[in-house]
């Protein structure tokens, strides 16, 4: 007897992260659902009253929908599934319907779900046919023993599972196919920039704009009519949630970014780059220039940040976001903690959030101020 309850101390201390982890007491009052659409130049003088109005239209539908499933003892995970589907279902966002052109003119979208209990996670990247990459994302997480799976074979296993297939047209939008044009037309003017990951080489290319960010300590400059920097408009979504468990999920799904080339994927889909989820810190979904994204590894930086050096949510977030910033990345991301802190800091002009908390009051911002 002795030697079982020294045995079953010893677990119980070797697992604190687990047990911190665990399921707590349901506590309805705990419940936040925190979303974002994108950052980039998003700015007052660039939007007219219907298209502001439009926006904030879809991301309340988006709140709502996540809201609704918290409030009547939904998981976080369900709750971060349905509100992105919203968002993909509509052409305002780049995600789903509303999905980027590659450089080749065609849709190539990246999605990815976490749970924040277990520690699961599921992701696609560069499919083309499914309607809803976010619900195919959480059937890698639950209904395959893979993380991440991409391409055809991603369509295979989605349409093994039954989730809804349609033609690659459905997700054609004259607005996108515009904003293809456009890159085409300026990039032939300015020259094909080579620079997707090369920061250094940019600041030696010869034709150069400063970057005009908040952070404003970007190393360098970025060449003119980059494909990224032409339009700078992320319009990536995300959400992340709490539910009345204390359980965390995050979840991001975009169209990547217009005039992308060669099978680029971008941060969403990376676990720990465009979205993390963990009960032990928080849950975060990113948005911004994928490739620094990526190398900042900025979700599982944040959730780091709070794990390992104990800091406040917000202070976590922003150093991280400060991070990119002087690497010479922009973009933004939304971050919630089991304690219902929650926090959304971008360096773009603009970036379109929102947030609900239990008792159903919610806040939607698009501008810097
Ligand atoms: N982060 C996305 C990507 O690089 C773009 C976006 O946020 O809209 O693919």
């Amino acid at each position: 007897m002795k030697k079982l309850l020294f045995l079953l101390s010893t677990v119980l201390l070797l697992s604190p992260a687990v047990s911190q982890a665990q399921t707590a007491a349901p506590d309805p009052s705990r419940i936040t659902l925190v979303i974002h659409g994108g950052a980039g130049t998003i700015t007052r003088a660039l939007m007219t009253p219907e298209k502001e109005k439009a926006y904030q239209q879809v991301l309340d539908q988006a709140l709502q929908a996540g809201y609704a499933i918290l409030k009547k003892g939904g998981t976080s995970l369900d709750a971060v599934e349905a509100t992105v589907r919203v968002m993909e279902d509509s052409p305002l966002f780049n995600a789903g319907k509303g999905a980027v052109f590659t450089h080749e003119g065609r849709n190539e979208m990246d999605a990815a779900i976490m749970e924040g209990q277990t520690l699961k996670a599921g992701s696609v990247a560069g499919v083309t046919v499914i309607r809803n990459p976010i619900t195919a994302a959480r059937a890698v997480m639950e209904k395959s023993e893979h993380v991440m799976m991409v391409g055809p074979g991603a369509e295979t296993f989605a349409k093994e599972k039954g989730l809804e297939i349609v033609p690659a047209q459905y997700f054609y939008t004259e607005a996108r196919h515009q904003q293809l044009q456009k890159a085409l037309q300026e990039e032939k003017t300015a020259g094909t920039p080579d620079q997707l990951n090369a920061p250094t080489k940019a600041a030696e290319a010869p034709k150069k704009v400063k970057m005009k960010m908040k952070a404003g300590k970007a190393q360098g400059s970025l060449p003119e009519n980059n494909i990224f920097t032409e339009g700078k408009k992320y319009g990536t979504v995300g959400a992340v949630a709490l539910d009345q468990f204390g359980n965390l999920a995050a979840a991001t799904s975009t169209g990547g970014m217009t005039n992308k080339r060669y099978g680029r994927v971008g941060d969403a889909p990376i676990i720990g780059a465009g979205t993390y989820a963990d009960n032990n810190s928080c849950a975060v979904s990113c948005t911004g220039w994928g490739e620094y994204f990526i190398r900042a590894t900025v979700a599982r930086d944040v959730a780091a940040r709070v794990e390992y050096q104990q800091k406040p949510l917000a202070q976590a977030a922003q150093a991280t976001i400060d991070k990119v910033g002087k690497m010479g990345g922009d973009g933004g991301l939304i971050a919630l903690d089991r304690q219902g802190n929650l926090a959304m800091p971008f360096n773009s002009e603009g970036m379109y959030r929102g947030f609900i908390k239990a008792d159903g009051k919610s806040q939607i911002l698009i501008y810097k101020d």
